[in-house]
């Protein structure tokens, strides 16, 4: 078992709280929330998902699915890409946070090429107009591995 960011660890992570978008979702019920900041000196953009959940009185509680393994939480945390705290500690105290911090931009550079919706979660998407089967070939193939290589770098270490 690698060891769960400390609490004080997690603390030196910019976050996003659902909490703090409520009066939002609740307006809007959005599927997904766009999200774009800078992230040392580079700049993100891309859309995270977000689930709900009924409760009481009709109500519903909402919750962001983590970009990299799409299970529900309250709270995500800046790693270059926002992920659950389960995710954080993938990376945490290993040298695997800049290789993934890595993947997760490449991924999102070829989705961007391909005119596809940004962020892995979203899946693979179409052929663009104009782009030769052969070419688009090959950048699948590339996004196919990248994304094994994001599945990996989690299920290895849950
Ligand atoms: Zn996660």
């Amino acid at each position: 078992m690698p060891a769960i960011a400390t609490t004080s660890s997690l603390n030196d992570y910019p976050r996003l709280s659902i909490s703090s978008y409520l009066e939002q979702l609740r307006i809007t019920q959005p599927d997904s929330l766009p999200v774009s900041y800078k992230h040392k000196g580079k700049h993100h953009s891309y859309n995270i998902e977000l689930a709900k959940t009924s409760c009481n009185y009709g109500n519903y509680r909402y919750w962001f699915l983590c970009p990299s393994c799409s299970k529900r939480t309250g709270v995500l945390y800046c790693a270059g890409t926002y992920v659950c705290r389960h995710c954080l500690s993938v990376p945490y105290g290993s040298q695997l946070q800049q290789p993934i911090d890595r993947l997760f931009s490449r991924a999102d550079a070829i989705r961007q090429r391909l005119g596809w919706q940004s962020g892995v979660a979203h899946g693979i998407g179409e052929r663009p107009k104009g782009m030769h089967q052969r070419t688009f070939n090959r950048i699948l193939l590339e996004y196919q591995q990248l994304e094994q290589k994001l599945i990996g770098a989690h299920y290895a270490t849950t």
